[in-house]
């Protein structure tokens, strides 16, 4: 193969990078310092944002180590069959990009997966080895995510726990059968049981009250994985019971989503268009309430057809709707849990509501404060001077709350 400079496998390895979700990047116009105005630039090869557990936005080198690949999944850009332009960093590469990039304060860490080349143990060494290199040869303390290749050794997995700050392995497609069929060599219980030896070394080193001696840290930041969605035939209710199932069975930090987008080269197996992006967003807010607002999966698809989230309406009012019984709530009495199934309100405004209740009752107003939209609220939820009367059970009241379909330009023809 022909040599490329380094600046060329930047360039193909941060976009082949692009696909993985569990990093993503938020999208904003392009904008440069070139010509001497202005001071940075929002479109440096492979720099993506994350949020880190507490929060903050950080900028990652985000990048493969290499698009080479064994193996042959259907919807990946660069199986063993797809037409791609093919580049592989060395260790030592990836290592000084990540120091230059980090020196020069364009970043604050790095996201590193990779193809799987010759095998899941070479492939997870080298990661590991870059790892290894920033954090015991360059004392390294920036954020570090590594990508686990399922099929890699115990012993491998265990050493990038000790120097990431997270793992992840992805799933990819919410159906197992799925899987066999569109990624034939990998298999959905070496994953899971990539993911549960995670799960146990986190375990392991969370330390206990009583321990004097802390043990060492392991993927402080937890792991995380992506699901493809609209890629198979997973309705949103499977795709929200496969994430309740990981959330429960491994002890998750993230589930992310990802819309199925067509490749270049896609294979016939693979659904020729990509589903809504509002489909993906659905299922965040789905994923959101799991995780924040109590719900369980089954109830979140009360609020779905066929198996499908509502696209015109979020999916806790969607269960509103189709849960009229449970309403009005009333602000002044409510626990907080049935607080938090209120359309409109969310778990700021719900702990505003129960530290500002101790001390007085509270008006329409005083909850009008608390929300975006008094409105998305008023039929939920009664108040010293408020009651919702017929409101609740109105007919019309999906189309009172949906938010109305943006204006298009006609075509003049
Ligand atoms: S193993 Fe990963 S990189 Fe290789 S083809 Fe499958 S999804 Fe793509």
């Amino acid at each position: 193969m022909a040599q490329i400079d380094l600046r060329r496998k930047l360039a193909v390895l941060a976009d082949a990078a692009k696909y993985d979700a569990s990093c993503a990047s938020s999208g904003s116009t392009k904008r440069n310092s070139l010509g001497g105005k202005g001071v940075g630039s929002t479109e440096g090869m492979g720099i993506c944002h994350a949020y880190t557990p507490d929060g903050r936005c950080v900028s990652l080198l985000k990048i493969l180590l290499t698009n080479f690949c064994i193996y042959d999944c259907a919807y990946c850009i660069n199986r063993v069959s797809s037409n791609v332009e093919r580049a592989r960093f060395t260790v030592e590469e990836v290592v000084d990009l990540t120091l230059a990039f980090y020196r020069r304060n364009y970043i604050e860490g790095l996201f590193l997966s990779s193809g799987v080349i010759r095998n899941g143990d070479y492939t997870m060494e080298q990661l590991v080895e870059v790892a290894r290199r920033l954090r015991e040869d360059h004392d390294f303390r920036g954020y570090i995510h590594l990508k686990l290749i399922p099929e890699a050794d115990a012993r491998l997995v265990e050493l990038a726990g000790l120097y990431a700050d997270r793992l992840s392995a992805n799933i990819e497609l919410p159906r197992d059968e799925a899987l066999g069929r569109l990624a034939p060599e990998k298999d959905a219980r070496t994953i899971r049981k990539a993911m549960g030896q995670v799960r146990l070394k986190l375990e392991e080193a969370r330390p206990e009250r009583r321990d004097r001696k802390r043990p060492p840290a392991f993927a402080p930041a937890g792991q995380s994985t992506q699901l493809i969605v609209g890629a198979d035939g997973a309705p949103d209710t499977e795709i929200m019971a496969r994430s309740a199932s990981l959330y429960g069975g491994y002890g998750l930090r993230r589930v992310y989503y990802s819309a199925f987008s067509p490749i270049p080269d896609g294979s016939s197996l693979l659904p020729p268009t990509k589903p809504p992006l509002m489909r993906e967003h659905r299922l965040y807010q789905a994923d959101w309430l799991m995780r924040f607002y109590g719900f369980s999966a089954p109830e979140i698809g009360e609020g779905a057809d066929d198996g499908m989230l509502d696209l015109a309406v979020d999916p806790k009012l969607a269960w509103a709707l189709r849960r009229r019984e449970a309403f009005p709530v009333d602000v002044n009495k409510a626990a907080r849990e049935a607080l938090l199934r209120v359309p409109g309100l969310g778990v700021k405004a719900v702990d505003r509501i129960l530290s500002v209740r101790r001390y007085r009752t509270l008006r329409l107003q005083d909850v009008g404060r608390l929300t975006r939209s008094i409105e998305a609220v008023r039929p939920w939820i009664t108040a010293l001077d408020w009651t919702p009367g017929g409101l609740t059970d109105a007919a019309d009241l999906r189309a009172r709350l949906a938010p109305r379909a943006k204006v298009e330009q006609l075509s003049l023809f």
